[in-house]
């Protein structure tokens, strides 16, 4: 195992797809809101005119809303927070989603204890990843070193944010790493990095 593995004490989470399994139908959101395929939708929407935009954010936090409550936890992902919780670790979430809807999710797949309100960190609580600014606003916020944070994501802007802000990145919930250069450790699920970090086997 990687070794900075075995002192991590501060962890932040992605929630869709880390935390949860993807449900985000980015498709369906690009035709309802005519964003351009190659377009980021975020970014997208913050280009347009300010009352279009503001619909479009309202659209977009009302489908959010209902996928959030119909939300169903990643394999090993309510063990594993369970685990670090349990042991006394900090633990954060960094999400591209609203902070709201974060909390409608950890409380659908029953995380919601884990996670103090002002550890959930949404779309209007810091920029965007990949820009380092959340992990950043983490780091203060518990008064460490952003360099002690360890980032759990499925996606290179977790990778990236990490990176950015100079912590460690751990890539789960792909069967290979496409980001190698981004990644301090891969794991397949959380069940395999909860295995790695209490000693036991996966199985
Ligand atoms: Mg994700």
């Amino acid at each position: 195992m990687a070794q900075f593995l075995q002192h991590c004490r501060h962890w932040v989470f992605d929630m869709d797809g880390t935390l949860t399994n993807a449900v985000h139908d980015f498709q369906h959101i690009r035709q309802q809101l005519a964003i351009p395929p190659e377009a980021d939708i975020l970014g997208y929407l913050d280009s347009l005119p300010p009352a279009q935009a503001r619909a479009a954010h309202q659209w977009l936090l009302e489908h959010e809303r209902t996928l959030a409550q119909q939300s169903t936890a990643a394999p090993g992902a309510v063990a594993l927070v369970k685990y670090l919780h349990e042991r006394g670790d900090r633990l954060a979430i960094l999400t591209r989603n609203a902070r709201e809807l974060a909390q409608v999710t950890l409380q659908a797949i029953g995380l919601q204890h884990c996670f103090a309100p002002a550890d959930i960190l949404g779309r209007d609580e810091a920029a965007p990843k990949p820009a380092p600014d959340g992990m950043l606003h983490i780091a203060r916020n518990w008064q460490v070193c952003s360099s002690q944070l360890c980032m759990v994501g499925d996606f290179h802007f977790d990778l990236r944010s990490a990176r950015n802000a100079g912590a460690r990145a751990v890539l789960v919930n792909l069967p290979d790493n496409p980001w190698p250069r981004l990644t301090d450790h891969h794991a397949p699920d959380c069940h395999a990095l909860l295995a790695s970090l209490s000693g036991s086997s996966p199985h």
